[in-house]
């Protein structure tokens, strides 16, 4: 931390120059869905949507780099989520210019569920925090972009329709989501699902009323899973008659793939949304792309 301001010291005394050059307005997001959320709203406007994350990198290892630091303090609107993973974002909070910024913590938006140790998960008892994964709910999706709209429309008045009608647009596309996960759950065989891997998808499950059980809770830095997790997750998935096998995106699949070796079953992954790759955001994908691609996949984990 102690890095970080050092280089604010320097760096914010260049951005004032910066400041007065530019009249365009910036939004600064931190994740994928913070930015997706934010970019629907404003499509096709003049506000300049920045996500700090790059992608492809892991969402928990990240840290701000100087220009990051900059950006943050020219926007005229900031979007984090508010979890352990952004501890930093407090102590640049302070330093920062916030006249005529505003500041959205997603964490803010909804209720939140603590994390919570499933048996059979390899977990270290620590403190209880609550869950951070607040965007993997699409209910939550919608609250969060009907406030982010709200807060967009204040930034530019002059363009109040346009951004009501972009996020309306939006949220349609994810109350479809919506509808068609309650469909599939409500229709399918079992009512459960198997993670080889950690679990970022709490506000997800809980939404829909499914079961689960997986190696690690949240975002758990731990890498090295026990035997007994992994014989845990073989006995369920035959026990169970499980199908498939999930891991999360930008996972080494490790234990997944572990589990399926033994039981003969897929592995596929589940988007937790919480960064894409470089290709997927050259390509445009959304949010609701990566929805879709889990409906696909649900559907066939549930039946
Ligand atoms: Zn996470």
């Amino acid at each position: 931390m102690k890095k970080i301001f050092s280089f604010l010291i320097i760096l914010l005394v260049i951005c004032g120059c910066r400041n007065s050059k530019s009249n365009k307005i910036t939004i600064v997001t931190t994740n994928f869905p913070s930015y997706d959320f934010v970019r629907s709203i404003t499509k096709n406007s003049d506000i300049e949507v920045k996500m700090l994350l790059k992608p492809g990198m892991e969402m928990h290892g990240y840290e701000p780099t100087p220009q990051d630091i900059i950006d943050i303090n020219n926007s005229k609107l900031f979007v984090y989520v508010g979890g352990e993973s952004d501890s930093w974002i407090d102590d640049v909070l302070d330093d920062i210019n916030k006249d005529d910024k505003s500041i959205i913590k997603l964490m803010d938006l909804v209720d939140l569920r603590d994390e919570e140790i499933k048996d059979g998960m390899d977990a270290e008892e620590e403190d209880k925090e609550f869950d951070e994964h607040v965007w993997t709910s699409p209910v939550n999706a919608i609250k969060i972009i009907n406030k982010l709209k709200e807060e967009i429309k204040d930034i530019d008045p002059d363009n109040n329709d346009f951004y009501e009608d972009n996020a309306n647009k939006y949220i349609d596309e994810i109350t479809e989501i919506d509808s068609e996960i309650r469909d599939i759950v409500n229709n399918s065989k079992r009512q459960e699902l198997i993670f080889g891997d950690r679990f970022p998808l709490l506000y997800f499950v809980k939404e829909y009323n499914l079961n689960y059980y997986a190696a690690f809770p949240g975002c758990s830095e731990q890498t090295e899973v026990s035997a007994k997790t992994i014989s845990f997750l073989i006995d369920k998935v035959k026990s169970d008659n499980i199908p498939v096998i999930f891991h999360i995106e930008l996972s080494n699949n490790k234990i997944a793939d572990t589990i399926a070796s033994e039981t003969g079953t897929k592995v596929l992954k589940f988007n937790s949304a919480h960064n894409i790759t470089q290709d997927e955001f050259d390509k445009g994908v959304t949010y609701v792309d990566l929805m879709k691609d889990n409906i696909k996949v649900l559907k066939e984990a549930l039946n």
